[in-house]
């Protein structure tokens, strides 16, 4: 018994919170997530992303940082989008398992508690499922819905529906998350991708505490097209479809119009039809080309093999730095 509690206490849980201009709820959250962290049964570290804020953020975090020796700060040279921040975050995780959460406290840190109930059980991907999205337009839960249920269907990976990227991840998905490198990342594909031990717990998701929502429909567009393009190649077999379906038209109306000159002697006069076809193929041809190109300019990213992004400066948790937890590569 003794020995089991000696073990516990070593273990160390990580927050990972990308931020983005939150300077407005930090310190709600911050206060909120600490409360729930005093009442687990283990260590925490609770790791800042700071995605390039052009608000206060980054002085509300030294601030929270000079009162709390759990909080770490990674610092990133520019924006560079939620699904790197929270890499990143990943990167400079040392936990024994990681939790990642919004910082606008849509995501309840009450969870948390229950995360690790089922982490201790031995699963290593516990995602919270929201149950409802109150404080969300219409419109917004009908494209989030529609998004998820085709995204599944198109794709090998199951992606369960209505769950966001709040989770729990054991050392070792997090060990597998962190090899994989590609630019374009549809994190909730990635959680996924990797496997291992699943679990759902379900939630009701709370509107934003404070600020906006980063998202507009046009980088929802983009990150629907990004979630369906880095995880399947549909597209470009519709493509083929597409082609097939057109060429097999065309020979249809081939035999008709031979049909139409032989039989009833049609004379010439195809302008229209020579023209609706015409027009009718360009667009096919240039929309397959389309999704070609999106597939090129992903390989092009790719292929430069540049790194996911670069760090301005990192705060270690003062608590970590005591306890000599930090890993080597970190060390300074
Ligand atoms: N976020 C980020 N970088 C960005 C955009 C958002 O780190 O470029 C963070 C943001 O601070 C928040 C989380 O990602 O903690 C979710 O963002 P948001 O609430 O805007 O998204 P939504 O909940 O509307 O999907
Ligand atoms: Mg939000």
């Amino acid at each position: 018994m003794g020995e089991n509690t000696s073990t516990m206490s070593q273990e160390l849980l990580s927050i990972v919170v990308p931020a983005y201009n939150e300077a407005k709820v930090l310190p709600e959250f911050h206060r909120r997530l600490s409360a729930v962290l005093d009442r687990v049964d283990v260590a925490a570290e609770i790791l800042y992303v700071n995605d390039g804020s052009r608000d206060e953020t980054a002085d509300v975090l030294a601030v929270l940082q000079k009162q709390d020796a759990r909080i770490g700060i990674v610092d990133l040279s520019r924006n560079y989008g939620k699904e790197i921040a929270m890499s990143a975050g990943l990167d400079y995780a040392s936990g024994d398992a990681v939790v990642i959460i919004d910082a606008d406290l849509q995501d309840p840190p009450e969870l948390i508690p229950e995360l690790v109930v089922q982490w201790r059980a031995g699963y290593d991907d516990v995602y919270a499922r929201r149950i409802s999205r109150d404080g969300e337009s219409f419109l917004k839960r009908a494209t989030a819905h529609l998004f998820y249920r085709l995204i599944r269907q198109v794709s090998d990976v199951d992606i369960p529906p209505d769950t966001g990227d709040f989770r729990l991840l054991s050392r070792r998905a997090v060990n597998a998350l962190k090899q994989l490198r590609e630019q374009h990342r549809f994190m909730k594909g990635l959680f996924n991708w990797v496997g291992f031990e699943r679990k759902e717990i379900v939630y009701r998701r709370d509107p934003r505490a404070a600020g906006n929502s980063k998202w507009n429909y046009w980088r929802l567009w983009n990150f629907a097209l990004e979630g369906i393009t880095s995880h399947t190649t549909v597209p470009l077999r519709l493509a083929s479809y597409l082609g097939i379906l057109v060429a097999f038209s065309a020979f249809i109306y081939a035999a008709f119009v031979a049909y139409d000159k032989l039989v009833h002697g049609n004379p010439v006069a195809g302008y229209p039809s020579l023209m609706v076809v015409l027009l009718f193929l360009g667009g096919v041809q240039l929309m397959t080309l389309g999704v070609i190109g999106e597939y090129m300019g992903r390989m092009f990213d790719e292929t430069k093999k540049r790194p996911l992004y670069f760090v301005k400066s990192y705060l270690s948790p003062a608590a970590l730095k005591q306890a000599d937890k930090l890993p080597d590569s970190l060390q300074t």
